[in-house]
């Protein structure tokens, strides 16, 4: 038993090394990785439920691996979090994204009102350097502020709603728009929006993807809309899959909606294809 026990622990041991060994790879991959070209963002289109309008795009950053190909956003984003490479990342996919949208407001009819929507990680969010570098790129780019929509987690502003109601009230003094992505999974509670000052809430998809088959996930997202709406915050839900989530979610008053029913994120060119 005691030898099994000794091979048994080199395995483990073994294949622990390889996972930090693949991070610490992929974390020096990732370094290079902007100025290579081989990141690039994705955007998603957004509609309007109620007149099923395009009115923005979510902005997902996507990683080309020379070797690898594609890596999942779910994957790199951790380990650029976790290395604090975001913290370099995160301004030039601000930027990126805002030159973009400055670009369908200027060149497509109908591009002129369209917002581009960014995620921020939480150790973005906790550097405090958000405000700044936010006001920053809308004077360079030009583009209003009122068209630019920030998604933080609900996790980002769990745990220290001081620091990050005061970050927040900066950063919506710059006149972007706030919202709070991934909404429903934190276990926050409604009452957390009266608190933490938000323009808008993204149900999650794990919500949506139930709606028509389980009634407690639809109850809660009828509930959701209906506070969130008595606050005056907006509701988007995400994953929207199926044409009868849609209806469902319409009939509900929420008010934006993006999904692979409606549209899949696609290259720059391909989303300027969907304003031509
Ligand atoms: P998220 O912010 O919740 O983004 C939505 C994810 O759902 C995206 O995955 C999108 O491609 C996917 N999605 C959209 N519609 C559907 C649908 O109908 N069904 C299903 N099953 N999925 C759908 P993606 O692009 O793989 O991104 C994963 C996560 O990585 C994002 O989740 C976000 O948390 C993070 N992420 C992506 N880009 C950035 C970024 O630029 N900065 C930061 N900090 N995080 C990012
Ligand atoms: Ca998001
Ligand atoms: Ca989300
Ligand atoms: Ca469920």
């Amino acid at each position: 038993a005691k030898v099994a026990g000794k091979s048994c622990y080199r395995f483990y041991s073994r294949a622990m090394d390889q996972a930090v060994e693949r991070r610490v790879r992929m974390e020096q991959d990732l370094r290079g990785a902007w100025d290579r070209g081989e990141l690039s963002l994705a955007y998603q289109p957004i509609y309007r439920l109620g007149d099923g309008q395009l009115v923005g795009a979510e902005a997902l950053l996507r990683w080309h691996h020379p070797e690898q190909g594609s890596i999942a956003p779910s994957v790199f984003i951790d380990v650029a979090e976790q290395s604090g490479l975001i913290e370099t990342i995160g301004p030039e996919v601000l930027r990126v994204a805002c030159n973009d949208a400055v670009r369908w407001h200027t060149q497509f009819n109908r591009g002129k009102e369209l917002f581009v929507s960014v995620n921020v990680s939480p150790r973005q969010l906790r550097s405090g350097e958000l405000p700044d570098q936010v006001a920053t790129v809308l004077r360079d780019t030009g583009l209003p502020a009122s068209q630019l929509h920030i998604e933080l987690t609900e996790t980002a502003v769990i745990g220290d709603e001081v620091h990050a109601s005061a970050l927040l009230a900066r950063l919506r003094s710059t006149g972007v728009k706030v919202w709070l992505d991934d909404f429903g999974t934190g276990f926050s509670g409604l009452s957390h929006l009266r608190r933490v000052p938000v323009d808008g809430v993204k149900i999650d998809r794990s919500f949506v993807s139930d709606v028509l088959r389980d009634p407690d996930d639809l109850a809660l997202t009828t509930a959701i809309i209906a506070m969130a709406h008595s606050l005056g915050i907006t509701v988007i839900a995400e994953g929207v899959e199926k044409e009868g989530q849609y209806a469902i979610l319409r009939e509900r008053g929420c008010d934006l909606a993006q999904g692979y029913w409606i549209g899949h994120p696609v290259n720059v060119q391909e989303f300027c294809g969907l304003l031509a």
